[in-house]
């Protein structure tokens, strides 16, 4: 049993499960650049796949401005009044409702990423280094993508499906065509090989190396028939957080009504 900062109590319960009521993993055999995924985790609060779909990060504006608001009044409050422990309950809530709307969302993007793929994969994020930014900015973003892989991971076990980290180091800069290294600034959106002048979104990019290293984690090579070019899309599809967060995935398939 615990208590919160906000004043609300939780019993939390453990449940112990036989290890083979677990679902199976697809045989590593079977997997293809069609039944898998590479994920780039954008330092600008998004998710880019390799199969070209950019996933918006949630909107928390309205959610930090309140905040601001209710640590501003807390400020003024004298330390110790009983107006101070109500202003300071205040301010537990409305953290406490931004952690839940980002688990939330994290909870669906991740159950998406699970149930559509075989293999599923990311970055072994060493974000520290990968940010940059100011110091609290880059530590809430780091714990929000420590968070993201922790629930993936997991939830691959729960429904059968790989999930592997691949070694995140020059994912941006490489060719995901001739494997050649550009050094790219944040503000290059556009990859352009010098080396085969190879062209494509920056994402799409790094998203396709992650998706290459994967496979060479699992022991499966980049088949030569399948030039990057043939898996890659043409085009990529924006989705913003709102329409995952009422229908609790990125796609829409036609057939499922969306309450399901
Ligand atoms: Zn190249």
């Amino acid at each position: 049993m615990k208590k919160e900062t906000t004043g609300d109590w939780f019993i939390s319960f453990g449940l112990e499960t036989d290890e083979g009521d677990l679902p199976e993993k697809p045989d590593v055999d079977s997997l293809n650049a069609d039944n898998s995924v590479g994920v780039d985790l954008g330092i600008l609060n998004y998710i880019h796949t390799s199969d070209g779909t950019t996933v918006d990060w949630i909107d928390l504006e309205d959610e930090y401005e309140r905040l601001y608001r209710e640590q501003r009044k807390l400020s003024r409050k004298e330390h110790g009044s009983n107006n101070y422990e109500n202003q300071r309950q205040a301010v537990a809530k409305v953290k406490r409702h931004i952690r839940q709307k980002v688990l939330d969302y994290q909870h669906k993007l991740t159950i998406w990423l699970v149930t559509e793929y075989d293999a599923v994969f990311v970055e072994d994020l060493n974000v520290a280094e990968m940010l940059q930014g100011d110091g609290n900015a880059r530590n809430k973003q780091a714990a929000a993508w420590r968070q993201f892989i922790t629930l993936l991971e997991y939830k691959g076990e729960l429904y059968g499906t790989h999930v592997v980290q691949v070694e995140a180091a020059g994912t941006t800069k490489e060719c995901a065509t001739c494997g050649v290294e550009t050094a790219k600034p944040i503000w290059v959106r556009e990859h352009s090989c010098p080396s085969c002048g190879f062209e494509c979104n920056r994402d799409a990019n790094a998203a396709m190396n992650i998706l290459q290293r994967g496979f060479a984690e699992l022991g499966l090579g980049w088949p030569e028939s399948t030039p990057v070019e043939t898996v890659l899309p043409t085009d990529t599809t924006r989705v913003s957080a709102k329409r995952v967060v009422e229908t609790g995935r990125p796609t829409l398939n036609e057939a499922t009504p969306v309450a399901e």
